[in-house]
């Protein structure tokens, strides 16, 4: 249901970026909470706003809470962690923050978001863990545009960090997907 966008940009405003499907979301948070269970996660963090829909299932189901990064700084907002990361879609930095009550070095942390582009969301969030001195155990996304090496980018920062991606997209191009299928 995906559109290819030019600049590597895949649209899913229909069923995950303004219009969500429920059921989907739900069915790919019982399969993240599935293949993270053996890490111990005790955690959520997600980015706002395409993250929380996913996050907030897969907390419900796994029983763990949600925290969700800002992307704007709340006036009432002291202690903080804050990162820069700079947005794919949008191209430009932003100031993402995590209050710092909660985010602690007792965490065991699970980073879900809509999608793995580049990774420079990613990498935001692990400052973040790094940071509060959380552990991060494991990243886990709706969508990954294998093809813009955010992966590989992740792993040099965090070599064995498992990442588990409920689609992976291999190429996109004027009006088709490729998606890598199951080996
Ligand atoms: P990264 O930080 O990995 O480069 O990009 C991930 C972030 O950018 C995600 O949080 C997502 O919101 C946004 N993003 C990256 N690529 C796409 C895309 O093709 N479509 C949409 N809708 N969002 C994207």
């Amino acid at each position: 249901d995906g559109r290819s966008l030019p600049g590597g940009i895949l649209k899913v405003d229909n069923f995950i970026n303004h219009q969500m499907d429920g059921d989907l979301m739900c069915s790919c948070a019982r399969e993240m909470v599935r293949l993270f269970k053996p890490t111990g996660f005790n955690k959520i963090l997600t980015v706002e706003a395409s993250g929380i829909a996913p996050s907030i299932f897969a907390g419900y189901l796994a029983h763990v809470p949600v925290v969700f990064a800002k992307k704007a700084t709340p006036r009432t907002l002291d202690d903080k962690f804050v990162t820069k990361v700079h947005s794919f879609t949008k191209d430009r930095d932003y100031d993402i923050i995590v209050s710092k009550e909660y985010l602690k070095p007792t965490d065991r942390i699970l980073f879900v978001d809509d999608f793995l582009a580049c990774g420079n969301a990613a990498l935001g969030m692990l400052d973040l863990c790094r940071q509060a001195g959380a552990g991060l155990v494991g990243m886990s996304f709706l969508i990954e545009k294998a093809f813009q090496g955010g992966r590989a980018v992740i792993h040099a920062k965090c070599p064995g960090l498992p990442i588990e991606s409920m689609a992976v997209i291999t190429a996109l191009g004027d009006g088709w997907i490729e998606f890598q299928t199951a080996n």
